[in-house]
């Protein structure tokens, strides 16, 4: 007999892409950003624990972030919701919005998250299965999004790096429920929104996640947070722990967000070094997805995906091999292939070189 809850029991639970301890490795599989975050992120780290005060709770109301996010979003505090990491406040919008036995909807391949935070509610998950060129596919939209509670979409989107049109995410919001827009990778788009689809008619109905693991060079961390009407921030603080966020996270996320010119920066290099490896691997052979984010979405005709990874992890070169099964599209019904973070120029070179020799091979 378990003592598990049977959605427990039944789940898989979600595997994270691999995190070496050693070093020596090309590190180049879970989007984390390569360069160092704002020195005023270790300036306010070090006063937080000079100031003496870590025997106290942080700010349950996270007030110094939520004024920071406020500005940078041109929206008022009350519209901020900070969390330990954006797949904690992905949690706590699960938490808030789907009952047991209720649906939530998300694009497919994307985020394989969404479906363990649906198990874990023991609600129902449904792959919205996109078209080859990563577009949705409205033909099946009025029936998927029918029953929705939630509907998760990740834009840009990962695995592929496109990023849907603002009409296409409105024209997505369920009848009956609540749209979040996973922005994971908003600030490596062209043109990053600024919160720009909440002020739209319906735009009570959406809610952007946004985390500082990627552009903000933050992983280690663990901060994210949500943008929404205030409505629906304050349904969302109840089901959210009192201190989710610690006084160390509180205050770099703030410093953070306050330095924007820094993250900026880092942003444009990695998009640089992102045409860059694009142009590389479409010469060796790869199709490359064109990417908004900081990681790029290929295949390659010629080698299986999994020997391709195998061959770069014996050279401690780690990139992500994914496979998404029941896609009716792809050879066999299971899509594959390698997403590949944008590392350093350094590290870059290295994948390049890497690849080249076994693909000489
Ligand atoms: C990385 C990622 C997140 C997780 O962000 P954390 O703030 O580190 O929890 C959320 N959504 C997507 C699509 C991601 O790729």
């Amino acid at each position: 007999m378990s003592l598990f809850r049977p959605a427990i029991e039944r789940m898989a639970g979600y595997t994270p892409g691999e995190q070496p301890q050693d070093s020596g490795w090309i590190k180049l599989n879970t989007n984390e950003n390569p360069y160092p975050p704002s020195p005023a992120v270790l300036k306010a780290l070090h006063a937080t624990v000079d100031s003496g005060r870590l025997h106290l709770y942080p700010d349950p109301l996270a007030k110094a972030f939520r004024q920071a996010a406020a500005e940078v979003f041109q929206v008022d505090p009350d519209w901020i919701l900070p969390g330990n990491g954006s797949d904690e406040v992905l949690t706590i919008l699960t938490r808030t919005f789907v009952d047991p036995g209720q649906s939530t909807v998300y694009p497919y391949p994307s985020y394989i998250l969404y479906e363990t935070l649906a198990d874990i509610q023991d609600a129902g998950s449904t792959r919205w299965l996109l078209n080859p060129d990563w577009s949705f596919n409205w033909s099946t939209a009025g029936n998927v999004l029918e029953s929705a509670k939630l509907v998760f979409i990740p834009n840009p989107n990962s695995p592929s790096g496109n990023r849907w049109s603002d009409s296409d995410i409105l024209r997505a919001i369920p009848p009956s429920g609540m749209l979040v827009l996973d922005e994971a990778y908003g600030d490596f788009a062209d043109s990053p929104h600024r919160g720009e689809l909440l002020r739209q008619p319906r735009g009570e109905r959406i809610v952007i996640t946004r985390t500082f693991s990627k552009s903000y060079s933050l992983a280690g961390i663990r901060f994210g947070f949500a943008i929404a009407h205030p409505d629906v921030i304050a349904g969302m603080q109840k089901a959210k722990d009192s201190y989710n966020c610690d006084a160390l996270s509180l205050a770099a996320a703030t410093a953070a967000m306050r330095d924007q010119n820094w993250m900026q920066a880092n942003v444009a290099k990695i998009r640089a070094t992102r045409a860059r490896l694009a142009e590389s691997l479409t010469q060796l052979g790869f199709a490359v997805t064109p990417s908004q984010t900081n990681f790029i979405w290929c295949t390659y005709p010629g080698r299986p995906h999994r020997d391709l990874y195998d061959a770069l992890k014996s050279r401690k070169i780690l990139v992500r091999y994914m496979k998404f099964p029941g896609v009716d599209w792809a050879p066999d019904g299971i899509l594959d292939g390698l997403r590949i973070s944008i590392g350093t120029d350094d590290e870059i070179n290295g994948l390049l070189t890497a690849l080249r020799h076994i693909l000489s091979q």
